[in-house]
């Protein structure tokens, strides 16, 4: 064996063992709050980490990744591609980070889903971009929870608003709504907030079913309250900050 395969494939153990410890905290979560563990989607926060790290995932079962920058994304992509296009063809794509209006026939051209739609402007060019791609994009409303700007998010007032834009909008479907909690704060008060619009937009539109909330560290408070997708990174791929 090379050098570089006892690297790849350290690595893809690496990634197994750490995959396995998060999908047993789901398990046993889902077992204390009494729910199913089938019905919660992992997703694979991949930011920062190579398109390498992307097929070794795939062949430990991953369909669902999540990305934050458009740039980033598509050079992964496209080098997964190269790599093992199997693997490219396999995965969904999450954009998890905040869209800029010209980035929207961009992303539009791989995304699957996008968590991170927070104003009309956004909803109209994403709209635009996939009746012109023909495609249909999965969306989700992101809720601002403590007003931080910079982050995204619309304040929970709005939500509905914009939900009903996405709804009229051709191209689109509204999945349901997606939230980080707040640095600092209650994880579990910030959750139960988000549940409750969850269930809102539920009431009105039951296929938008998705709540999209919970990361490495705050993933269990997000499964007891509800969270159907979960967003983890560091804890399956390690600490960026090492990798740069
Ligand atoms: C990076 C990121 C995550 C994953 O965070 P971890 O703490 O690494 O699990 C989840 N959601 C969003 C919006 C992110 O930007």
């Amino acid at each position: 064996m090379s050098l570089a395969e006892a690297d790849s494939r350290g690595r893809r153990e690496q990634l197994a063992e750490a995959l396995a410890a998060v999908q047993q905290r789901i398990a046993l979560t889902c077992q204390q709050v009494g729910r199913d563990p089938e019905k919660v989607t992992l997703v694979v926060v991949t930011k920062r980490f190579p398109a390498s790290d992307l097929a070794h995932l795939v062949s430990l079962g991953v369909t669902e990744i999540g990305e934050n920058r458009d740039q980033e994304i598509r050079a992964k992509l496209d080098e997964l591609a190269e790599i093992d296009p199997r693997a490219r063809a396999a995965l969904r794509v999450h954009m998890i980070g905040q869209v800029q209006t010209n980035k929207a026939a961009s992303v539009v051209s791989y995304a699957d889903v996008v968590h991170s739609v927070d104003r009309e402007r956004l909803v109209a060019a994403l709209s635009r971009a996939a009746e012109q791609q023909r495609r249909e994009v999965e969306l989700l409303v992101q809720i601002n929870l403590d007003g931080a700007k910079g982050r995204g998010g619309v304040a929970p007032d709005q939500v509905m608003a914009l939900a009903q834009s996405v709804v009229a909008a051709p191209g689109l479907r509204l999945r349901g709504v997606m939230s980080v909690a707040p640095l600092g704060a209650d994880p579990g008060a910030a959750f139960a907030t988000v549940a409750h619009l969850a269930q809102q937009m539920r009431r009105e539109w039951p296929e938008a079913s998705v709540m999209s909330a919970g990361m490495s560290h705050d993933l269990e408070e997000a499964l007891a309250h509800g969270a159907t997708h979960l967003r983890v990174g560091s804890a399956i791929l390690g600490s960026r900050s090492q990798t740069r």
